[in-house]
């Protein structure tokens, strides 16, 4: 399995970012962060999102703060579906109930761990909808997360 650090597009229809946006907006009507898995597949450059998948989740709030935990039976159990069905993880989406950036839990735990791939933090429980400008937009390369100027990333996603 190679990374996705050729990828110069991700192409994710407008459906994929409505029931996204749809989830994280239940979780934080209950107080809680969510995440959502953008899955699809490579065309040559581009990475096409074809859907949305939604992990078994289990939200935590604690003195820390608020979070999301997702056990290992179900990452395995997901990597197995995503080979069997030849999907691979494109990007990881979660919402936060302030600010959209990459705390220290997020960069360490990172549900997804493929150089190339994106991580997007949705701020106020995505309450005003997914507007590029409004969210947090990482990429992973060797040395961790980077984050992208509002203009690659809008160079680099593309909402159709
Ligand atoms: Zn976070």
């Amino acid at each position: 399995v190679t990374g996705l650090e050729a990828i110069k597009r991700f192409r994710v229809g407008t459906d994929v970012v409505e029931k996204s946006i749809e989830f994280l907006r239940t979780a934080g009507k209950m107080g809680y962060e969510g995440l959502v898995l953008w899955v699809g597949e490579l065309q040559e450059a581009t990475a096409v999102v074809t859907m949305p998948f939604v992990p078994k989740q289990f939200p935590m709030r604690s003195e820390a703060g608020i979070g999301i935990y997702i056990d290992a039976d179900t990452l395995y159990e997901m990597n197995v579906w995503l080979h069997r069905n030849r999907l691979r993880l494109l990007a990881q989406v979660h919402s936060h109930g302030e600010h959209a950036y990459h705390s220290d839990t997020d960069n360490s735990f990172s549900i997804v761990t493929t150089v190339g791939a994106l991580s997007i933090v949705v701020p106020h429980f995505a309450k005003n909808g997914f507007a590029l400008e409004s969210c947090a937009v990482y990429r992973l390369h060797l040395a961790g997360w980077m984050e992208l100027s509002r203009i690659q990333a809008r160079q680099l996603i593309m909402v159709t």
